[in-house]
């Protein structure tokens, strides 16, 4: 044998190959010093190797690593349950656990159709839920998330985004024009007694960094709850603080979903997701339905207590708020004036820069040459330092993802390194 070498099916956006990380900054075996601003896409929340995170997982492992929790109970697990729980809006109080948010989305997906008896899925054009079937069913953020996979699932519809930048509209218009498409769908294409559940992000991730405007999700939840359906809420990349609120659908004004898909931020890089939702609506999947192997590791549940400990002690969703309207600030003023970039957005800690035409046609030449600028931009943040990455159905966005611990400095050093990559593709 000489050896294996890595599938060309993963991707590599960048060269780096990891020494070491602590907080904000990755150091490559390349001897370089990189400010990360991807964490490992939204998942380091307490930054690379939080000491908390690290001493409460090691301490893990000396009592038990694997207790397989329909087997034997682990007191970790008990303990996250109990500290989510402060976290989650008042009512939504049971929780099971799997291992990612492809898995979470799966089995909520699973207890959607067996809480209510009914078959559709309804998404959300640019919406990203994950790569296995379920998931990849749920996704209109790419292609390539889908394409040589099919058939997916069925029992799944989709329902235009009120996507103001890319319609021309106002955002009032958009939220109109998208809720009047969603009552269109429940009129055209399935009844609204089929309708199992809603599922979206309360921000786009993937699918392009966009916040989904409040009243929006207002809409939805009134629909959903009008229909007898759920509203789930698929907080992977959007919660645990990342836009500076806990929830990303905190930003809607007394919104309470049904059914809360959490993972990523949740145990800072161990692999862990949470399904939560009323115990009613739990008690109407049968028992044994959900759960695996590995679901609520005995270590990564460790993690994920330290890991709220640390975001409340450390006080990182307000971090996360006050950092994120600076680095915005920073790339506003920094970038202003370039032909080439159409919008910069952000909350929070989940910030984007957009290039080219939003109106362009997907597939045209003008969004290839927006997806060309934005590659560009992201290799040469590299030779700056600085990690980021794409994302956006045709590739035209470069996101912007800190550690919810970045510091002020750490925010204008990144913002420097950004602007000087942007400008160097671009002038
Ligand atoms: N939902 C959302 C909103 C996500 O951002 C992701 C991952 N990017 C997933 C689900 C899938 O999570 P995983 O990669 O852990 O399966």
């Amino acid at each position: 044998m000489s050896g294996a070498s890595l599938s060309p099916v993963l991707k590599q956006a960048t060269p780096v190959v990891v020494d070491h990380a602590a907080g904000s900054w990755i150091h490559g075996t390349d001897g370089r010093r990189y400010l990360d601003f991807t964490t490992g896409i939204g998942v380091t929340s307490t930054g690379h190797c939080h000491p908390d995170v690290v001493a409460a997982a090691q301490e893990q492992c000396t009592k038990i690593i694997h207790a397989q929790y329909t087997t034997v109970m682990h007191q970790p697990l008990l303990r996250l349950t109990e500290r989510l729980g402060d976290f989650l809006p008042d009512g939504i109080d049971s929780v099971f656990y799997a291992n990612s948010g492809s898995e979470a989305v799966e089995a909520a997906v699973r207890l959607a159709r067996m809480a209510t008896g009914r078959q559709y899925i309804v998404t959300v054009q640019r919406g990203f839920h994950g790569r296995t079937v379920a998931a990849a069913s749920l996704t209109t953020a790419g292609t390539k998330f889908s394409a040589g996979f099919g058939p997916l699932m069925s029992g799944v519809a989709t329902t235009p985004f009120p996507d103001a930048l890319r319609l021309g509209m106002t955002t009032d218009d958009a939220v109109d024009h998208a809720l009047k498409e969603f009552d269109y769908l429940l009129a055209t294409r399935l009844s609204p007694s089929e309708l199992a559940a809603v599922v979206i992000e309360p921000f786009l991730g993937d699918g392009g960094y966009l916040a989904v405007p409040p009243a929006y999700l207002a809409g939805l939840r009134e629909r959903t709850a009008r229909h007898g359906a759920l509203l789930v809420l698929d907080e992977v990349q959007a919660g645990v603080g990342r836009t500076g609120r806990f929830w990303g659908h905190q930003h809607t004004d007394g919104l309470v979903p049904d059914v809360i898909i959490t993972a990523k931020g949740i145990a800072s890089g161990f692999p862990i997701s949470a399904i939560a939702a009323p115990e009613a609506i739990m008690a109407k999947a049968w028992p044994g339905s959900q759960g695996g192997t590995y679901g609520g590791n005995a270590v990564a549940a460790a993690a994920g207590v330290a890991t709220l400990d640390v975001i409340e002690r450390e006080g990182l969703v307000e971090n996360s708020r006050v950092r994120g309207a600076e680095l915005l600030d920073g790339l506003r003023s920094g970038l202003a004036g370039i032909d080439q970039i159409c919008d910069i957005r952000g909350t929070g800690l989940m910030l984007a820069v957009e290039f080219g035409d939003p109106t362009a046609n997907a597939g045209g030449p003008r969004a290839i040459e927006a997806a060309r600028l934005a590659s560009s931009v992201q290799q040469a943040c590299i030779d700056e330092d600085l990690l980021t990455l794409t994302c956006g159905p045709t590739g035209s966005i470069v996101r912007l993802i800190p550690a919810l611990v970045v510091t002020a400095d750490e925010v204008v050093t990144g913002t420097e390194r950004f602007v000087r990559a942007v400008r160097r593709v671009v002038e």
